[in-house]
């Protein structure tokens, strides 16, 4: 039974001409599979309906070849044959009763149309903003025309699709329509251009055209990026944005409003808390009438009340909460709150599409695989006969196996060395900024605890003997890695023989408090190129050492451009005082001085340094496995009949590629094997 104090959230809310059945609002989110993955696209929005969600979008819907993301694996609406493919994104949401949105895009210089060729449209003549060697042309008068009368079309399609909501989107710093908005993008001298009626007009009339064209049975929203974070280079909320939607008030059926860009609208818990938009979006409410949502990574019931009682949202918008856990609102209904997967803002997900592959998410290891591989995230196959398992090691592999098998009816023991549950995921959560990291530990914790057919066991270090003693049938090792202090990475192949000597620290050594007092300059390497070495960085900056860092790529963490992270990591170091030094490998060490030396010129360079924090690579732990496949013969006898690596033990990797492999082996222990292929459905 729901908690009376959440019925607010159940309630329904009139979007123009539709209704929605409650409060809950997945905004367009990408996920990496768009028009390339149509099935699993659709698999994916239907499991969010399935979950409660009221309303589910799609992605940014390109409307023209002349706004082509190719490689992005977004969603795609050029022409008429592309709408049996969204088509089955409204009928896997409406089999739920839930609405369906869908987000046009027209992406103007965001885009290089890198497939169609098309040359890239612009107010004003620019350069895109990629990094292709492609400028955009001004857009004549014909050419805006042209634009109006597409999104039209697209428009129209999309009814015909069968969407509920349809978006107008000015957004991100990713669309025609926005760029027109903003002063740096439109130098315009024509009735486009200047003043901030003229600017505005184009966007009036694509909503005015969208209304007429589709507004009698669908809702019109608006997405608009109501601050940009660059002060007067940009949209305020307290300048023009305000001014926007006070022009524009009641003429869109909704307003979704949000951050700009992208590395602003989805924060990582790093560097932001839930609710971190609020400040931005409170005054839309006193400006419109039209219901109004906002997003700001809610995984809190609690919040979500508050922010509807008080007026600041109509409705709760989500992305990453809503992948992290689909059924996110149907648990809050059937009074499980304590059941809800929480997002940890890693970001994981958001590198699927930054790298044009269906995303992963490091806590629904089931998300992009609804199709692919059929995973339900509430829906496991029951065993008929419950076999025993016993799982070594309480890391992220090990509990999520756990889980999984628990939740198949499986008799569980799951054995950990250590005195807590968690593995890297609690070391790590005590980093500077990854506190929310420690979710993954806990949400698995509380499922397991609870079952009565697992059996946990904390300090409980197993070898060899011990497993062959029990004679469980089925054992998974999932114990972990260890980061290498010798060096090898990706610069370095082979373990550089001078560090033998050297004061080198790990980032497990980090984290066990070895770096706390150590005196003189601290020098962090980081070859790894996430997130681990600048959280190192920071660790020994707040000691008050003089830190450098060295790396051999060109930025610190390049990785993290993927997480939207990269410039954030940067400037927290350089705010810290932590000296960079990109583009260089290690040469040597000798008398307290370390010796870098350019990737491209070899030119050597000395740097004092009385402690290095090397963070290259980890070694997988497979002593247990080792010493187990040794004994092979004698598995038999002792009742053992398989024996599996899970995880970072089997080769080192993230987070989520750990809960993935702990999800998986649980999945292909209960006979569930499908793995499908959109690529290949002819053959098929
Ligand atoms: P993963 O990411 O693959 O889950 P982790 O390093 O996070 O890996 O977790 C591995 C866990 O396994 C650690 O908590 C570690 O203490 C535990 N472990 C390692 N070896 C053993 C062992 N022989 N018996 C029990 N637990 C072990
Ligand atoms: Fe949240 Fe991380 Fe999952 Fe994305 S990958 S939904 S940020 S937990």
């Amino acid at each position: 039974m729901r908690d009376a104090s959440y019925d607010i959230l159940f309630e329904p809310v009139q979007i123009g001409p539709v209704q929605t059945r409650n409060r809950f609002y997945q905004v367009p989110h990408c996920t990496g599979m768009g028009h390339r993955y149509p099935r699993s696209e659709a698999a994916h929005r239907g499991i969010k309906a399935e979950g409660g969600w009221g309303v589910v979008s799609t992605q940014e819907t390109e409307i023209h070849p002349s706004s082509d993301l190719t490689p992005a694996n977004e969603a795609r609406l050029w022409d008429a044959k592309d709408i049996p493919a969204l088509k089955l994104v409204t009928e896997a949401v409406h089999r739920h009763g839930s609405l369906a949105a869908i987000q046009l895009a027209h992406n103007g210089l965001h885009v290089a149309n890198r497939y169609t060729r098309h040359t890239p449209f612009a107010p004003s003549a620019a350069v895109v903003d990629s990094d292709d060697p492609v400028q955009a042309r001004a857009m004549d008068k014909a050419d805006i025309k042209a634009f109006r009368r597409w999104h039209v079309d697209a428009a129209k399609r999309a009814k015909q699709a069968g969407f509920d909501i349809i978006y107008v989107y000015a957004g991100h710093d990713m669309t025609l329509l926005q760029h027109f908005l903003l002063e740096r993008h439109n130098q315009r001298t024509d009735e486009y251009g200047g003043s901030f009626e003229n600017r505005l007009r184009l966007f009036r009339e694509v909503l005015a055209d969208t209304k007429e064209a589709v507004g009698d049975s669908c809702a019109v929203a608006v997405r608009l990026a109501v601050d940009e974070l660059l002060g007067a280079e940009g949209l305020r909320h307290d300048v023009e944005a305000h001014d926007i939607i006070t022009a524009l008030a009641d003429e869109p059926d909704m307003w979704d409003v949000n951050l700009s860009d992208w590395s602003n609208d989805s924060q990582t818990s790093r560097f932001a808390k839930e609710g971190y938009q609020e400040d931005y979006t409170r005054f839309v409410k006193s400006v419109t009438r039209k219901p109004v949502v906002g997003v700001g990574r809610y995984t809190s019931p609690d919040t979500m009340v508050r922010l509807v009682k008080q007026g600041h949202l109509d409705l709760i918008g989500a992305a990453r909460p809503s992948i992290a856990d689909p059924f996110l609102p149907n648990k809050i209904n059937e009074g499980r709150v304590d059941d809800i997967r929480e997002c940890i803002g890693c970001n994981i997900c958001v590198s699927g599409d930054n790298t044009s592959v269906p995303m992963r998410c490091t806590q629904n290891p089931t998300t992009a695989e609804e199709w692919r591989r059929g995973w339900h995230p509430e829906v496991f196959t029951k065993s008929v006969k419950p076999e025993q398992h016993l799982v070594v090691g309480g890391g992220p592999a090990g509990l999520e196996a756990a889980l999984v098998l628990a939740k198949a009816g499986q008799e569980v023991i799951i054995a950990e060395a250590s005195p807590e549950w968690g593995g890297r995921v609690s070391l790590e959560s005590r980093l500077p900024g990854l506190a929310e990291w420690a979710r993954v530990r806990d949400w698995r914790l509380g499922q397991l605890q609870s079952m009565p057919n697992v059996e946990m066991y904390l300090e409980s270090h197993l070898t060899a003997d011990d497993i062959l003693e029990y004679g469980i049938a089925n054992v998974a090792l999932a114990t972990g890695a260890t980061w290498r202090s010798d060096g090898t990475g990706r610069a370095h192949r082979r373990p550089l023989g001078f560090l033998a000597d050297a004061p080198v620290l790990t980032p497990d050594d980090v984290m066990h408090g070895k770096l706390a007092g150590r005196e003189g300059p601290i020098v962090v390497f980081d070859d790894d190129r996430f997130y681990m070495a600048s959280v190192v960085a920071e660790v020994a900056a707040a000691q008050g050492n003089k830190v450098t860092f060295v790396t051999p790529a060109a930025v610190v963490a390049p990785w993290s451009d993927h997480t939207l992270e990269q410039g954030r990591i940067q400037q927290r170091l350089i705010r810290l005082g932590v000296e960079i030094v990109p583009l260089h490998n290690l040469a040597g060490y000798a008398e307290r001085q370390l010796g870098v030396e350019c990737v491209y010129s070899g030119a050597l360079r000395k740097l004092a340094c009385d402690t290095l924090v090397s963070v290259t690579s980890r070694s997988p732990n497979e002593a247990l496995w080792q010493a187990l496949k040794a004994r092979e013969s004698a598995w038999a006898a002792a009742g053992i009949e398989n024996v599996k690596t899970l995880g970072d033990c089997h080769a080192p990797g993230l987070i989520a590629a750990a809960i993935y492999a702990g999800h998986a082996y649980g999945r292909a222990a209960m006979g569930e094997g499908r793995v499908l292929r959109e690529d290949r459905m002819l053959a098929d």
